[in-house]
């Protein structure tokens, strides 16, 4: 893929007619409403952000889902991600760690009638592990390194797509496939995404 990636690399047409039906504005703080159809993140409150639209596509196309699909998302974040999949896959599940995040979300998802997604709050470095194996796996927020709960979650030639580095710089965009006998991994793009937060940087900042 060329750098900088551009929004003519997404050529997949559910993907776009996704982001096209996808009303953003629904999931964009009321002081952000002018902004809700810019190609760039904004703040959802909590100190986090909607994935700026031309990411969101991206990420969306490089999972390979089909309307069998059944996709784990961890960071629900206001939910608009989700509703991507949703429009596209069979079953989305979404874990999030913050639990305000998660119940707005939920109300927005409900109200545009969204009837195949689950949502959860907990922590999604261990993924989902009740309806595992997935199709796909797209984490949406920074690893600080891979989560093996999310590669064992990873149902036979599904894809993981996730941001993985350090807080705030020097993160990769990696979509890795699992294969009869492991993993193979592709690194996609620089990007920049908040941080997953995992019991570990808790225990290291104790
Ligand atoms: N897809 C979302 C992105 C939100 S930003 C959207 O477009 O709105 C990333 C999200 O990941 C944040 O909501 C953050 O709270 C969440 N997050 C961070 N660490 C997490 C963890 N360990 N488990 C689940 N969610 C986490």
């Amino acid at each position: 893929m060329p750098w900088p990636p551009h929004w003519s690399e997404i050529t997949d047409r559910d993907v776009l007619s996704a982001i096209e039906r996808v009303p953003r504005h629904r999931f964009v703080p009321r002081d952000y409403q002018e902004y809700a159809y810019d190609d760039r993140p904004l703040p959802i409150g909590h100190g986090q952000t909607i994935s700026q639209p031309f990411i969101v596509a991206l990420m969306t196309q490089l999972l390979e889902l089909t309307p069998d699909s059944k996709v784990l998302e961890i960071g629900t974040g206001c939910g608009y991600q989700t509703a991507i999949l949703a429009e596209i896959a069979k079953e989305v599940y979404s874990v999030e760690v913050i639990p305000e995040l998660s119940e707005r979300a939920a109300k927005t998802l409900a109200k545009l009638g969204y009837d195949n997604v689950h949502l959860r709050v907990g922590d999604g470095w261990e993924g989902w592990p009740e309806h595992a194996p997935y199709d796909g796996i797209i984490v949406t927020a920074a690893a600080p390194a891979w989560p093996p709960p999310l590669v064992e979650q990873l149902a036979a030639g599904g894809n993981l797509v996730i941001p993985v580095g350090p807080s705030g710089w020097d993160q990769v965009l990696w979509v890795a496939t699992k294969l009869e006998g492991g993993i193979s991994k592709r690194r996609v793009a620089p990007v920049r995404f908040v941080p997953l937060v995992s019991q570990f940087d808790e225990e290291e900042s104790a």
